[in-house]
């Protein structure tokens, strides 16, 4: 079975080496590979069957994206593969053209292996890069093709709101796939412990690159600027063992930090501080880890602020961090200044895709 597994732009690296865990877990054969076709956010993996013993002994097939579905922590979806094509030059087609070429594909492919004409299905797209169609244009024309196909072995339903099977078609640039989407319609970031949503939240699947970046090893763990808790509330879940504090400035969004870490079953595990991060050594004399989404300016707060905020922050964490320290923020000038005039090193830079932007991320020491 070939899995088309969505995740975020660069983080790519992180989210394979997950998932090799986990199929090495499984005792399975495997082959996983970063950015398939070169699409980025993407992961391809190619996993033989999987077995386990049930209660009674016997030998039961196991389902590989059930299994990542409920493991992964890096990913945001897990598909099934129907098949991918690179479409050259779809990019500059006329609409009427690019549609025919995808109609001709998904028209050849055997998806009644896939649905039953019993079951109702509905086609959800996703499009990126430039073309001249809509990913509306995508479900509809997918959608036709589906049904036409199906209608040979009897009357498919289509079922827009609640389908029994979702069949996810992507075009990334010039590559088209089409696959089963097996997560449904909530991607995985969406972690279901959010009862509080802060304006300016980091994804979960971003939380965790951030927590591997850090490579904590029991010892003491913060987040500065905590907001609603999702970089702690994520590492407690991982089962970490060592202390986890998380700071907010705002009691709002402290009190949402808690309501989340109560809704992930968690709350004990984090110490909630109220407290500003440009005077972290009042609240904390040492600490091991620092990781944080910092803020941007963008969404919360003025933008002229940030580079004195960043620079006050960092002079503080010099005071207490022992071991590594993650950041990642959309002001490159302002944090690298603030982490070198502080005496810190970066040891690692990398972007990565969040909410539109690529962000700056990085390891420092
Ligand atoms: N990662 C968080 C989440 O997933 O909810 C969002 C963090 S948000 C980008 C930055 C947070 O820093 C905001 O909640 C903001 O209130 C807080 N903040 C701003 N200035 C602060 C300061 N001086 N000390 C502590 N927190 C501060």
């Amino acid at each position: 079975m070939r899995l088309l597994l969505t995740t975020s732009q660069g983080i790519e690296d992180l989210a394979r080496a997950e998932v090799e865990n986990l199929l090495s877990e499984l005792g399975v054969s495997f082959r996983v590979e970063e950015r398939p076709l070169g699409v980025e956010g993407r992961v391809l993996a190619e996993v033989g069957e999987a077995f386990y013993t049930d209660e009674k002994g016997r030998r039961r097939e196991l389902s590989v994206p059930t299994y990542l579905n409920e493991r992964s922590r890096l990913l945001h979806r897990v598909i099934m593969e129907i098949a991918s094509e690179r479409f050259e030059g779809i990019g500059e087609d006329e609409p009427d053209l690019a549609l025919r070429r995808i109609e001709e594909f998904v028209s050849g492919l055997p998806v009644e292996r896939y649905v039953k004409v019993s079951e109702s299905f509905a086609v959800r797209s996703f499009r990126k890069g430039e073309h001249r169609i809509t990913s509306l244009d995508i479900s509809k024309t997918v959608g036709k093709a589906i049904f036409e196909r199906l209608s040979r072995f009897g009357t498919p339903k289509v079922n827009l709101d609640h389908p029994t099977v979702i069949f996810r078609a992507e075009l990334v640039g010039g590559v088209f796939f089409l696959g089963i989407d097996t997560t449904g319609d909530s991607s995985l970031h969406k972690r279901p412990w959010r009862v509080y949503d802060h304006p300016a939240h980091l994804k979960a699947s971003i939380a965790n690159a951030l927590i591997e970046l850090a490579e904590p090893d029991g010892g003491s763990f913060i987040d500065p600027f905590c907001g609603s808790g999702t970089i702690p509330i994520e590492l407690a879940l991982r089962g970490y063992e060592g202390r986890i504090i998380g700071l907010e400035k705002f009691r709002k969004h402290l009190i949402g930090a808690k309501m989340n870490a109560l809704s992930a079953g968690i709350l004990e595990r984090i110490e909630f501080i109220l407290g500003d991060a440009t005077r972290l050594n009042e609240y904390v004399g040492s600490v091991d880890f620092a990781v944080s989404n910092l803020p941007y300016g963008l969404k919360i707060g003025r933008k002229s602020a940030i580079p004195k905020l960043y620079m006050d922050f960092f002079g503080e964490l010099a005071k207490v961090l022992e071991k590594r320290g993650v950041f990642i923020t959309t002001e490159k000038r302002a944090i690298e200044r603030a982490i070198t005039e502080n005496g810190f090193q970066i040891k690692h830079h990398r972007l990565i895709g969040h909410g539109g932007l690529m962000v700056h991320t990085y390891v420092i020491e």
